[in-house]
């Protein structure tokens, strides 16, 4: 069945492509890797049953060998979470419904709930004796985006956002993934207590997506009201990698983000007269292509930046001068000081550009939003990749490149506790394999055709999740 999800086959047969998608969603759950070909056993023989996949309910392991990548049955139970989630998206700092749900959850397998933290945050407690504390990070948030996949249980929503349009929502982002995984791990730590020692802290993060809600939570006392992580941890799911593998990244994983707002000030008058004129449109059109050598030119080529003008604004008819022009600009980098040296550079060149075309106003320059790079504490991935390949097989834990993208995971990091995201598969493999082959890319996240290999890729997290908390909190073996 899962064979028929396939992005690009969707917009080609929708029909077909529904009812399948619908018989797959009423159909009980089948094992997940049921059509993967057997694992080798490892090299380094790896013991088969370790203390995860011994608490991986039903799970079944290769004798003599490494585990195999998932088995066992997906909980048909969670699957009708992640449809309920996946069908009724929330917007960034509208996420009630969907925090009550999870809330729900976690107080049926005995966690101490806290409700409304930093927002629309859930904070979950699971207290299971003297040993360390480690956090499991979701987002609640999904993004306004029109669902165009197909699939059966596809989102209709509309809601209204904070500028009160009326806007579609989907989560393109695979936060219903996240959610869904982050239950079935809180049901598998619940009822695997005697595999672990310490106390569990479990968040549900509002406003992933307008990078606020981790510095809502912490400012609401996340680390102070309730017991603070030694760890941190959290998945995000990427259809760069096929469902059943994990990618790991040591050190910087994703970039900073500055949102940086431009005004340039001319001088309005006739367009047929622009002697009498400062043209901002034209300082702007300079501004931008001069901007561009701050890459190219005024950093080090091994250090990466990205500058975006994505938005230029300025004028209202053919013939008038317009008085001002506006930009909006995106900065993305890993280093602090690569960081800074490009945010100086955006705002001296259009100063400058402006004094050359006579400007008598200099241009106004402000960061309006930033969000610091999100970095791997090392050791700590060092050793949770180890767990994962002892869990999910060598061959299915592979080493995933940083990218510009950015999240406000961050915020845990800098708050001091060492912090690791880990890269869940989430593309359907045969669908990743054809597109790798023709040198095309699947719907990336955010994207309004982004549809994960639902059951797979909901399998693998849980496991990867469990095997993540149970080393982190485990009793030493023997
Ligand atoms: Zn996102
Ligand atoms: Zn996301």
């Amino acid at each position: 069945m899962s064979d028929s999800r396939r992005p690009y086959a969707l917009a080609a047969v929708p029909a077909v492509f529904a009812v399948l998608s619908l018989l797959a969603a009423l159909l009980p759950a089948r094992p997940a890797f049921a059509a993967a070909p057997p694992k080798a056993p490892a090299a380094t023989g790896a013991p088969a049953a370790t203390a995860a996949t011994a608490a991986t309910a039903g799970a079944a392991t290769t004798a003599g060998g490494a585990a195999p990548a998932v088995s066992g049955d997906l909980d048909p139970d969670l699957v009708a979470l992640y449809i309920d989630l996946h069908r009724n998206p929330e917007l960034s700092l509208h996420e009630q419904k969907t925090a009550a749900k999870l809330a729900e959850r976690l107080r049926r397998l005995g966690f101490e709930v806290t409700a409304g933290v930093g927002g629309t945050g859930v904070v979950g407690v699971l207290r299971n004796g003297t040993g360390p504390t480690v956090m499991l990070r979701t987002e609640l948030d999904a993004l306004p985006v029109e669902e165009k996949t197909g699939l059966a249980y596809a989102s209709t929503v509309k809601a209204r956002n904070d500028a009160g349009l009326e806007v579609p929502v989907m989560h393109a982002c695979g936060h219903d993934v996240h959610m869904t995984v982050w239950v079935g791990t809180a049901a598998r730590m619940a009822q695997a207590r005697n595999r672990w020692h310490g106390t569990l802290v479990m968040i549900a993060q509002p406003a992933e997506e307008v990078v606020k809600g981790a510095k809502a939570m912490l400012a609401d006392g996340l680390f102070g009201r309730f017991p603070k992580p030694d760890y941190v941890v959290a998945l995000h799911d990427t259809p760069k990698l096929p469902a059943g593998k994990v990618g790991f990244t040591p050190g910087f994983i994703l970039a900073s983000s500055d949102s940086v707002d431009v005004t340039i000030y001319g001088k309005g008058g006739h367009g047929a007269a622009p002697q009498t004129t400062i043209d901002p449109v034209v300082i702007a059109a300079r501004t931008v292509l001069a901007w561009q050598t701050i890459v190219s030119r005024e950093k080090d080529p091994q250090e990466p930046a990205v500058v975006t003008v994505g938005s230029i604004h300025g004028g209202t008819k053919h013939n008038i001068i317009p008085d001002e022009v506006k930009l909006q600009l995106t900065v993305r980098t890993y280093n602090r000081e690569v960081r800074q040296r490009v945010l100086d550079a955006i705002a001296r060149i259009a100063k400058a550009e402006a004094a050359a075309a006579g400007a008598e106003r200099e241009p106004t320059v402000g960061v309006v939003e930033s969000t610091p790079a999100t970095y791997n504490d090392p050791k700590l991935t060092a050793r949770v990749a180890a767990a994962l390949a002892r869990q999910l097989g060598a061959g299915n834990v592979v080493e995933a490149p940083r990218e510009m993208a950015s999240e406000d995971f961050s915020e845990y990091g800098l708050a001091g506790v060492p912090a690791v995201m880990v890269r869940l598969g989430a593309a359907e493999p045969a669908a990743l394999a054809r597109a790798q082959a023709a040198g095309k890319e699947l719907p990336s996240l955010h994207s309004s055709l982004f549809a994960p290999d639902r059951d797979p890729t909901l399998h693998t997290g849980v496991a990867a999740e469990t095997a993540m908390l149970l080393d982190l909190l485990g009793k030493p073996a023997g």
